[in-house]
Formats: C-alpha cells, structure tokens, sequence
C-alpha cells in the first residue's frame, strides 16, 4: 500500500498517510482561505485510521461552519502551517492540506466545492465537478 509523508514548514510535526485518499477537493470557502491564507485549499481526505503522526503534536482551532458542523484545524504551534481539517459532519475520516505533503502528484482532485466564494481571478479546473456550496450527501 502506497505511503505518503507530510510536515509543516519548520518540520516540528511530520506526518504520513497510507491507502488512497477517500476523496480530494479544492475548497473556496472564507474559513478555508482565512485559515491556509492561500486563494483556495486543497483538502484531501482519508479514513482516520490512515493518517498517522509521527512527530509532533499539533496545536487545535475550533470553529463553527456554516452548515452548523463544527470544524477543527490542526497546525502547527511552532510555524503556523495548517496541516490538517476535522469536520464534526465527517466521521471516520479527515483531511490533510495538500500543500503539505512532500509529493503531492499522486492527489487528484475530483471535486471544487464553495464555487460560489470562488475569488475572481481563480480558475475551476476543467478535471473537477463543480458546487456553489458543500458537496451534497
Ligand atoms: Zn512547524
Ligand atoms: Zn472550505
């Protein structure tokens, strides 16, 4: 089974996941460019199982989204990158922030959601299927 290493920018928390991802997604949404600082996050989910710590302990930011859920950011304390999302509507899984895996080629992102919150000068991608709002269940 395939296996991926991730960390925050200064190394204090290094990470790895095994398995493919459950899904990957491109998020627009305000919470999620506050957070990243970037123009949209890339959020790729696994099972909770396949996402293993293996230095480090992240520091947790709670918040309320607007679909009433409660999310939990995961950072680094020491650097400030964001490395993973839990969404109290997801059970069993969580993602990791692209942008924090040491190769993120093997990420295929299927889905853009939020389009709707979309900054004007970002591009949907072609490849992906597109929601104004959450992805539907
Ligand atoms: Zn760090
Ligand atoms: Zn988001």
């Amino acid at each position: 089974m395939a296996t991926h290493t991730g960390g925050c920018l200064c190394g204090a928390i290094r990470y790895e996941v095994t398995g493919e991802p459950v899904r990957a997604a491109h998020c627009h949404c305000d919470d999620c460019r506050r957070a990243t600082g970037a123009s949209f996050a890339t959020n790729v989910f696994f099972k909770e199982e396949d996402i293993k710590i293996i230095r480090g302990t992240p520091k947790q930011f709670h918040h309320k989204a607007d679909s009433g859920n409660t999310m939990t950011k995961e950072f680094c304390g020491d650097c400030g990158s964001q490395l993973f999302g839990i969404g109290s509507g997801s059970t069993g899984v969580r993602h990791v922030k692209a942008g924090t895996l040491d190769d993120a080629s093997f990420v295929k992102p299927q889905i853009e959601v939020y389009t709707s919150k979309k900054l004007p000068f970002t591009r949907l991608s072609d490849d992906t299927e597109h929601f104004e709002a959450s992805r539907p269940r």
